[in-house]
């Protein structure tokens, strides 16, 4: 890719509670548009793009409105929702003239491919950007682990994972304010010290096949672009 950026090719993980801006639930489309804007701003340079969305926004497995369902029928539920927030991503990146794909990990013929991993290999190759949805496809996950197999599958530089916080703290920022941001980390330190920035899962499989996990906020517009470049604040772990 052009104008010195560190990786070449990139899973993004943004999680469901992004995409609901400020509002308490569901899909906020200004938000969904900030996301796209910035993810076509970089897959325009020539950055492979992987898109991996939550569901928290519309869906959780174990949250209070899944109380009394059986937890594998949750979280079906939990990722039918990531399918929603495929399409809407999907939809905001095509009318910015970005060509995408969604691979499904449960197969829905009529709105997102099934997941392939060739195919989903050779369209990174051809400059789409690939959502894939439905996490991992089984209960009992989440699509942190998704998005971390999902990485390692197509062989990412990084796990960028965009969040409402610029990194990875001591402490709560918004209840400690002498809490401070961590540089770097080693995935040793977040899985001993239980930092609870990704699913343990996703955390041992980056630390598998050696992948880093770069955290950063999303909700400023430039981010995505300074992360890749390796400016601005976030945390590594590698
Ligand atoms: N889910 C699942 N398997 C997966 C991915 C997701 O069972 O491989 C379900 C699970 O119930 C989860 C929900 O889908 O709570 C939404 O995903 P997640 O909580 O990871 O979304 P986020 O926190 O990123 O918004």
């Amino acid at each position: 890719p052009s104008s010195g950026y560190r990786y070449k090719r990139v899973l993004l993980k943004v999680s469901g509670e992004v995409l609901m801006g400020d509002q308490g639930f569901g899909i906020d489309i200004g938000t969904v548009e900030s996301v796209a804007e910035a993810v076509a701003r970089v897959a325009r340079q020539g950055v492979e793009i992987c898109l991996v969305i939550g569901g928290g926004n519309i869906f959780r497995g174990v949250s209070k409105a899944a109380a009394g369902l059986e937890r594998t029928t949750a979280d079906y539920m939990g990722m039918l929702a990531t399918v929603m927030n495929a399409l809407a991503m999907q939809g905001a990146l095509e009318k910015m003239g970005v060509q995408t794909r969604v691979q499904s990990a449960l197969t829905m013929n009529a709105v997102a491919e099934p997941y392939i991993r060739r195919r989903a290999l050779r369209h990174l190759e051809k400059g789409r950007v690939v959502i894939f949805a439905a996490g991992v496809g089984a209960p009992f996950f989440t699509t942190d682990s998704g998005a971390a197999l999902r990485a390692a599958e197509m062989g990412c530089d990084a796990l960028l994972k965009g969040t409402s916080v610029d990194g990875v703290y001591s402490a709560d920022p918004k209840k400690d304010p002498s809490a401070t941001r961590y540089e770097t980390l080693t995935y040793h330190d977040v899985l001993a010290k239980d930092l609870r920035v990704m699913d343990a899962s996703a955390v041992a499989l980056m630390r598998d096949s050696g992948i880093p996990i770069v955290v950063f906020s999303i909700r400023e517009d430039d981010s995505l672009e300074k992360v890749l470049r390796g400016e601005g604040a976030f945390t590594v772990i590698q």
